[in-house]
């Protein structure tokens, strides 16, 4: 008791009905005590319960023979409940000893014998039961505290104790999806938790065991009582609870922060993707810019060289070298009109707004249609077509198809040496057809198998720099797959390329 409470008066209620008792215990109070006692005095128990309601009283000192037996314990009980922080001595005798006994049972701090009853002994009981009073008050309203920012707080509060619950705040209660802790103490953390939890939970008993201090934090998945998980991040730290080695477990739910860190991160990709497309689209646009610079500009300049020559006034030419001219400017006129239907092909492909007329059709028909186109360019090899007759009929665009031919016929003649043979054949495969063009060239490494289908990609220089523009397999595959097919490099035994597409038997035009 400090010096300050020391001086506080002591606000005494005496119940009691008996005139030489009441001055007797108020000479005892009064008496070279330190303390300074206020005593007031009721013979009623109503009058009491009115006073200890609306005064200051610091203990009823209760003589228990004011009531019938059965009132005495009640009378206890009454002014505990008309005011809970009035301390309550009670009295009786020696003969009714069991009577005060009872009325500590009640909820008296205490009871003296009427008989025995001496200055000392009052006073001493008296403080002992005031100062249990007020201990008792403090440590509920600090209790009540605690408990209070432990009802409020929105993350999980938990106690386990051996793997079991043994506190769970409403917090905690709500998480897991019960109606109510009693719902959950006593049941084992593994039931309620999966397994990234329960090897969580096995570290926590870890640390316990090994008493480190250090508050452990770490994301979990949790398991409701509904089956259903939440994200939690747990900070986890050994505790003594209640003389029991245990664990103290915070849980924040971040369910909502993982939803917003997964939608944040596809955002992230598909931002990335984008500007991996702009990049590219840059880089295409160089390229064609180069190309058109290059590609263009050479055949042009020799129509145009030519031209001028023939048309000089200062020197004559014989007809023979007119005729040659004449050849090369129709040559060079031919590789510019490929070159630029090319070019329209592609932006066509890439815009999709390529126009495409399917049939029903037979490879063969398709095949027959380009024969003198892949002549023409196999002249130096020896192309075989190999085509079963039972081929299914196929519902295709065959001027494009043939197209696709050309290109790849073109490409092994290209890329392969000449009087070498060139394969050309189809079969039947899975609700398509499956063509293969088959050189015996100088192959397509491996590392730019995925890169030759891109647009303007040339490959490395293998046995001198090839004629080309790098579009030629791009528009390949942007009309195979518009028909609904795939095309790819096959890989080969031997040397030289395969280049393999399939058509579905009834495609869906895409273009
Ligand atoms: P290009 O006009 O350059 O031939 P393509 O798109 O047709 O453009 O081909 C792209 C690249 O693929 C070529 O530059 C070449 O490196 C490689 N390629 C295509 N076909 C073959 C083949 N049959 N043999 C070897 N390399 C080939």
């Amino acid at each position: 008791m400090s010096e300050q409470e020391r001086r506080k008066p002591i606000h005494i209620l005496l119940v009691e009905d008996d005139p030489d008792a009441i001055r007797t215990i108020w000479n005892m109070l009064h008496e070279k005590s330190r303390y300074d006692f206020q005593v007031d005095a009721v013979t009623r128990l109503p009058e009491a319960l009115n006073r200890v309601a609306s005064l200051p009283v610091d203990a009823v000192l209760l003589d228990l023979l004011l009531a019938t037996h059965q009132d005495e314990m009640d009378a206890v009980a009454a002014i505990n409940r008309a005011n809970p922080q009035a301390a309550v001595v009670v009295l009786t005798t020696l003969e009714d000893e069991q009577a005060g006994l009872e009325a500590l049972e009640r909820g008296a701090d205490d009871y003296l014998l009427k008989d025995e009853i001496g200055t000392r002994s009052l006073i001493r009981s008296l403080h002992y039961a005031v100062e249990r009073k007020r201990y008792e008050a403090a440590l509920s309203t600090s209790e009540a505290k605690y408990r209070a920012l432990a009802d409020l707080s929105p993350d999980a509060i938990v106690v386990s104790v051996d793997g079991k619950y043994a506190y769970a705040n409403p917090a905690a209660v709500e998480m897991v999806g019960a109606d109510s802790e009693r719902q959950i103490i006593g049941q084992t953390l593994f039931e309620m938790t999966k397994s990234e939890a329960e090897a969580a939970q096995a570290t926590l008993r870890h640390n316990g065991a090994s008493r480190k201090q250090h508050p452990h934090t770490r994301e979990v998945l949790w398991r409701t009582l509904d089956g259903s998980s939440i994200n939690l991040e747990i900070i986890s730290t050994p505790i003594n609870w209640q003389g029991h080695e245990g664990e103290l477990v915070l849980g924040r739910d971040i369910t909502e922060r993982k939803e917003l860190d997964v939608t944040r991160a596809a955002l992230l990709e598909q931002e990335q993707i984008a500007r991996k497309e702009a990049e590219r689209a840059v880089a295409v646009q160089r390229l064609f810019l180069g190309m058109v610079s290059h590609e263009l500009r050479t055949p042009l300049a020799s129509i145009k060289g030519f031209s001028s020559s023939m048309l000089a006034t200062d020197v004559t030419f014989s007809l023979e070298e007119i005729k040659e001219f004449a050849s090369i400017i129709d040559e060079e006129a031919d590789r510019l009109t490929a070159l630029i239907n090319q070019l329209m092909d592609m932006v066509q492909v890439q815009a999709g707004v390529l126009r495409m007329e399917p049939r029903a059709t037979t490879v063969r028909e398709i095949v027959d249609s380009v024969i003198p186109q892949m002549m023409t360019l196999a002249e130096q090899h020896h192309l075989k077509v190999a085509l079963p007759d039972d081929l299914p009929d196929i519902f295709a665009d065959s001027l494009r198809i043939g197209q696709v031919l050309v290109n790849l016929v073109g490409n092994a003649a290209k890329f392969s040496p000449p009087n070498s043979v060139i394969r050309l054949s189809a079969q039947a495969c899975d609700n398509a057809v499956k063509f293969q063009v088959k050189d015996a060239g100088s192959g397509i490494p491996e590392t730019e198998r995925d890169d030759v289908f891109d647009v303007f990609y040339q490959g490395a220089t293998r046995g001198g720099r090839k004629p080309g523009s790098g579009l030629g397999l791009a528009i390949c595959k942007g009309l195979v797959e518009g028909h609904g097919g795939h095309i790819w490099i096959e890989t080969n035994d031997g040397p030289g390329t395969t280049i393999a597409f399939t058509l579905p038997l009834e495609p869906i035009i895409t273009i």
